[in-house]
């Protein structure tokens, strides 16, 4: 259904509220809004990928030029819909219908343009964004569509995997409601004590024993049962909670290598997930100082896992934290490689002892040779960095023996064991049946 009121957005056209883009400022939805009042415009949100490390790689003066480009882009398009610029890496487009297969279309070719490669002279690069459509609805502002185009492809930003452009729908708007139910109650689930940490180890492929052990928060809900990390870290990070919760699990996981200090030998160390609002937090350093002098734990015991997405803070924020705990001793492994956006480069820029290798690679290997000579190139190309390797994601012997004829020794999944609670760990001869 085309909107009545199309031509008075029309005049909304030559404005030219950005001065780097040239398109429409965000004040231009306010008075859109007039125009499209009893509820016609529909909003499509689109959000770049990995802007920050754009800036933070190749320098401010690209990042412009890329956002320069995406807007005309945008322009050409998008027409005769308005496209606007929201803020820094966010652009919106104000579609002229309700249509959901008008949005799509305009979706689809928005995405299909920014995906086209951008030349920058001396190199090439790659573009992707995560896309919403809000559908104009009832008395809705085209401010509530933004936000309901917002939450819609917030999941996407944190996974970056497909789908990339998803439509706000009544059902999501449930599952919006039960999501705001849950951070509500995790606000008091540490202090109820609902919080647990299981381990899982990372093991030596060669002589089968634990080298370490990778702490899982899981969330004991009293209704729902076992909640996963994937499903509440997320809440706690979009409520200001993680950086507590996050020091919680690392005393736990400290106190935890305390207790498997044998009488002699070498103990496993443990390994420690970290997420990007832990890493923004100005006590970062302080909460690992203050986990290890609790536990009496050895630094060089405990290691940090940070997956890709963190470089979304900015190669400047993330790197001197990272240091920071570095040269407490503690070591950094880059979590999920190979999964979102990886640029090698990170692997020189970031302090790090190691990289753990996305489980969609383990899984990969035994079907396609593509997966496989790629997988060959990383280990040849990490050993060369001098970093560690681990495999993520072994769920069979077969996957065992490819990856040890890749040359990669440690490991981790299914087949040696599952993330289990502390007094059901084993710590050798795994992924054989116990003797
Ligand atoms: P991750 O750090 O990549 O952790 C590995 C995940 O893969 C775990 O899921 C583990 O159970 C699962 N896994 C291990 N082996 C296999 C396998 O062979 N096959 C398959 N299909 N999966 C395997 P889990 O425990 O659900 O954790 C998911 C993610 O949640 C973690 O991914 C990590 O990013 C995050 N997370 C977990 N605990 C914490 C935490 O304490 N703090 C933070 N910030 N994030 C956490
Ligand atoms: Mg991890
Ligand atoms: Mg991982």
């Amino acid at each position: 259904m085309e909107i009545a009121s199309a031509r008075g957005i029309d005049s909304l056209h030559g404005e030219a509220g950005d001065p780097l883009t040239g398109l429409a400022g965000r004040e231009v939805l306010d008075r859109a809004g007039r125009w499209t009042a009893g509820g016609c415009g529909s909003v499509i949100l689109i959000d770049l990928d990995q802007f920050k490390a754009i800036n933070d790689t190749y320098g401010h003066a690209t990042g412009d030029r890329v956002l320069r480009e995406v807007a005309r882009r945008l322009r050409a398009v998008a027409a005769p819909h308005l496209p606007v610029r929201l803020s820094g890496d966010e652009f919106a487009v104000v579609v002229l219908s309700s249509s959901r297969a008008v949005c799509q279309r305009v979706a689809s070719a928005i995405h299909e343009a920014i995906r086209a490669p951008v030349e920058l002279g001396d190199g090439t690069l790659y573009l992707d964004a995560g896309i919403g459509i809000a559908l104009a609805y009832g008395e809705l502002t085209l401010w509530e569509l933004v936000s309901r185009a917002g939450a819609s492809i917030r999941p996407l930003k944190r996974t970056g995997r497909l789908p990339r452009i998803v439509v706000y729908d009544d059902h999501q708007h449930g599952q919006i409601l039960d999501t705001l139910a849950l951070s509500l109650d995790l606000r008091g689930a540490l202090a109820r004590d609902e919080l647990v940490v299981h381990y899982q180890p990372l093991v030596d492929m060669a002589s089968r024993r634990a080298e370490g052990f990778e702490a899982l928060v899981r969330w004991r809900h009293p209704i729902r049962g076992v909640v996963a990390p994937l499903r509440f870290v997320p809440l706690a990070e979009d409520t200001g909670l993680m950086p507590e919760l996050g020091e919680w699990v690392l005393t736990q996981a400290c106190r935890q290598a305390r207790a498997w200090e044998p009488a002699a030998g070498e103990a496993p160390y443990v390994s420690v997930n970290i997420s990007i609002r832990q890493l923004e937090d100005p006590e970062f350093q302080r909460r690992f100082e203050r986990a290890l002098e609790r536990s009496g734990l050895e630094p060089s015991r405990l290691r940090v896992e940070v997956a890709e997405s963190v470089l979304a803070a900015g190669l400047s924020v993330v790197k001197p934290r990272l240091a920071g705990v570095r040269d407490m001793g503690v070591g950094v492994l880059l979590d999920d490689f190979g999964t979102g956006y990886s640029s090698l480069g990170y692997l020189r820029e970031l302090p790090l002892d190691g990289v753990k290798l996305d489980r969609l690679f383990t899984r990969d290997l035994t079907f396609s040779p593509e997966a496989w000579s790629l997988a060959r190139s990383i280990v040849t190309m990490i050993s060369q960095l001098g970093l560690e390797l681990i495999a993520e994601g072994l769920e069979t012997a077969a996957h065992l023996a490819q990856l040890r004829s890749l040359g990669c020794q440690i490991g981790q999944g299914f087949y040696f064991a599952r993330p289990e609670r502390p007094e059901r760990l084993r710590f050798h001869r795994l992924g054989r049946s116990s003797s």
